[in-house]
């Protein structure tokens, strides 16, 4: 077997799960919408059947206080048959899966939020109301109340989190709770709150139901918790009856990234290693797992008993299957991106996933195969177009796919260049993997033409976009660079100015400001401030991030903060990284020429030379979509336009990989 720490069953005593790969909990926010629970079930079932080990579900509350924002999903008896839906969904597959039930303390969305103490969490407008021993008391019983009726509702398990700074986190940690009653003060008082969960739902769902624990191992902000601390509360738990330690990793508003693409992979797995040995029950290990290598090289090293992904398995529902039959390389891998899955969240949009939009949507855009077989010509290979060409083939068209590079990928084969992207190019291996698969015909290094497409039945212009030709004085001056010539290897000087801050523009800055140190976990840690001697409370240092060995001033004409357009879950991250590299950041300028001496422009009013070698235009694209005129006089209503190259205004790989699907399952 390909992977035989990876496929070796988990033997729980009552239950053995057939491999050591979990589902993490991940918020879909179907929970709340008419219709929800089924399309719920199809999305859960479609990871049962894929062969995952154990499932865990978006986070349920126990009460309304828990909720994460008015009226989101709350385990009572009258929406127990909503999930038996899901639980029956799953078992018909042959899976298992857990229900999680998080209360959200002070991070919740709401007035009705509640705490340990009353302090406002920095990402919350609303100070929580400090919980009354009354209330710590009636919380518990919802807890437990909560897991009793998940047990009904026919769910294996049920997971208790208690990590990521929520409600129990809160309790645990001195950095929230400085209660002087029972339920504070000493570790042993702090503990007391996860410990009655644990040994009272026990208590009521007996010994033959799954309880995961998610302890918080690494908090990630000042005040956390010591690692002694966290030794002895997992110690607790598991007394308290816990079939399983799961691993959390950093409060929601700690300053680390703890899953985005920069994350080196697997990277946090030592933090469960250091467990291992302290407890007698298994361990979960998690943050940025994404592939089977990575997975089976952790349980290989024993730093876990087994691994949790979540997203990944919104990019692949056969992630499992896949890897099990030794084709890994079929595996349409997650690259972290969040833009469709934790993005969507946040604007309170039911989450998906940019690499495959059929995520969450498994009773919406559904593959049959065509009744009607055609000859079809796409016209490019980047992201649109390749999703189109395989949607297409995998229903039984006939596709032939033209690229005029030499290479499929378009502005993925960039991205992928940036610091912390490489995974980008994991998506392009995807498709390639599949065009084979699925036997479309690719024509590299070929421009199609009017004449050449004479005989398809449909064509799909997908020709994406190119920069924006700027006018300022002195543009074609041998200093100036696109983005494309950069990514693709142009030399570049020791002083730069980048024209445009838009996603690419920051791209940019990272990719010039990047040092020539490897990417390390440790490197990570370094400029990051995790301190990996857990030395400190909530093993949480100062940052000390290597400079950036070029001067760089990134400019924009607009107003006011930088990178405002960047993902919700990521921008913060990115503005950061270009603060640590020391990079100029200026908004309102107007350039007025480039020449030997530099850029001159105008900053708020006033006239400025930036003497730098080099200026890299990075200020956004056109739609590269002449072809489709042409075609459109042949073609009619048989010409068709999608991705960058149809709209290059809010170009985005989400709406591109998209719009290829939606009409490759419908053409
Ligand atoms: P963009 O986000 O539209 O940004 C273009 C930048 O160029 C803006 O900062 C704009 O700022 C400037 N600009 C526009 N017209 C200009 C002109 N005529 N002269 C000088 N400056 C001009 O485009 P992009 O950076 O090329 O990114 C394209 C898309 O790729 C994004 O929408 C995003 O979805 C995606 N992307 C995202 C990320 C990410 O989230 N990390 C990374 C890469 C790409 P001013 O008008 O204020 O000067
Ligand atoms: Fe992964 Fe991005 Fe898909 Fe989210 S949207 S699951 S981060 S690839």
């Amino acid at each position: 077997m390909a992977y035989p720490h990876l496929f070796e069953p988990l033997d729980l005593g009552f239950i053995t799960l057939p491999n050591r790969v979990l589902m993490g909990s991940m918020h879909i926010g179907l929970e709340e919408e008419k219709g929800g629970f089924e399309r719920l079930a199809a999305f859960y079932a479609a990871r049962a059947k894929g062969g995952v080990g154990l499932i865990v579900t978006g986070g349920i509350a126990p009460n309304r206080a828990g909720w994460v924002s008015p009226f989101s999903a709350r385990m009572k008896s009258s929406v127990v048959s909503k999930h038996k839906k899901i639980t029956d969904a799953v078992h018909a597959e042959g899976g298992r899966i857990c229900m999680q039930i998080l209360h959200t303390g002070r991070y919740a969305y709401h007035p009705l939020a509640v705490a340990p103490t009353a302090r406002k969490a920095p990402i919350s407008p609303f100070k929580p109301k400090k919980l009354s021993q009354n209330g710590i008391k009636s919380t518990i019983k919802d807890f437990v109340q909560a897991a009793a009726l998940a047990q009904k509702a026919g769910y294996d398990g049920v997971e208790v989190m208690g990590s990521e700074g929520y409600l129990i986190n809160e309790f645990v940690a001195p950095k929230i709770n400085d209660r002087t009653d029972d339920w504070g003060g000493s570790p042993e008082n702090r503990f007391r709150f996860p410990i009655e969960i644990v040994r009272q739902t026990r208590e009521k769902v007996g010994e033959k139901f799954i309880i995961i624990y998610r302890l918080s191992m690494l908090d990630l902000v000042e005040n956390g918790s010591t690692w002694e601390e966290v030794v002895l509360l997992a110690k607790a738990i598991e007394k308290a009856g816990a079939t399983i330690i799961n691993t959390g990793i950093g409060w929601h508003e700690s300053r680390v990234p703890t899953i985005a693409t920069l994350v080196p992979q697997g990277g946090f797995s030592w933090v469960t290693a250091r467990m291992k040995g302290e407890v007698n029950i298994p361990l979960i290990t998690t943050n940025r797992i994404n592939t089977p290598e990575v997975a089976e090289k952790i349980l290989r090293e024993g730093q876990a008993d087994m691994v949790s992904m979540a997203r990944p398995f919104l990019a692949d529902p056969n992630f499992c299957r896949k890897a099990m039959d030794n084709k890994a390389d079929e595996i349409n891998t997650c690259i972290a991106c969040n833009q469709a899955c934790l993005d969507h969240i946040f604007q309170r949009k039911a989450a998906t996933c940019l690499v495959n939009p059929k995520a969450a949507n498994e009773t919406i855009l559904v593959s049959r195969p065509t009744a009607l077989a055609q000859k079809i010509a796409v016209i490019g290979a980047g992201m649109a177009g390749l999703a189109f060409a395989t949607t297409a083939a995998e229903r039984g068209h006939d596709v032939h796919l033209f690229e005029k590079a030499d290479a499929i990928g378009g502005q993925f084969r960039m991205a992928a260049k940036v610091p912390g992207k490489a995974d980008f190019k994991e998506t392009i291996r995807y498709f390639q993997r599949q065009i084979e698969l699925l036997d479309v015909k690719l024509y590299l290094n070929t421009s199609a033409d009017v004449e050449q497409l004479a005989d398809f039945d449909q064509v799909v212009v997908a020709t994406g976009v190119k920069p924006r030709a700027l006018s300022i004085e002195g543009i074609n001056h041998p200093k100036v660079l696109t983005y494309p010539e950069v990514f693709h290897g142009a030399a570049v000087g020791k002083s730069v100015a980048i024209i445009g801050a838009g996603g690419i523009g920051f791209d940019m800055a990272a990719f010039l400001s990047e040092s020539a140190e490897a990417h390390s976990f440790e490197h990570f840690a370094k400029t990051w401030g995790i301190d990996l001697d857990y030395a400190t409370r909530g093993a949480f240092v100062k940052p000390d991030p290597t400079p950036s060995p070029r001067d760089i001033f990134l400019l924009q004409r607009s107003k006011g903060k930088m990178g405002k357009k960047l993902g919700k879950t990521t921008g913060w991250i990115h503005r950061r990284l270009l603060k640590f590299k020391g990079v100029n950041m200026i908004s309102n300028v107007s350039y007025h020429k480039i020449d030997d001496a530099g850029l001159h422009l105008t900053v708020k009013g006033e006239k400025k030379l930036l003497g730098v070698d080099n200026i890299v235009i990075c200020a956004g694209q056109v739609s590269e979509n002449e072809l489709f005129a042409s075609l459109k006089s042949t073609f009619g209503d048989r010409v068709h336009l999608i991705g960058g190259a149809k709209l290059a205004g809010e170009l985005d790989a989400q709406r591109a990989i998209r719009e290829g699907v939606v009409l490759g399952l419908g053409i």
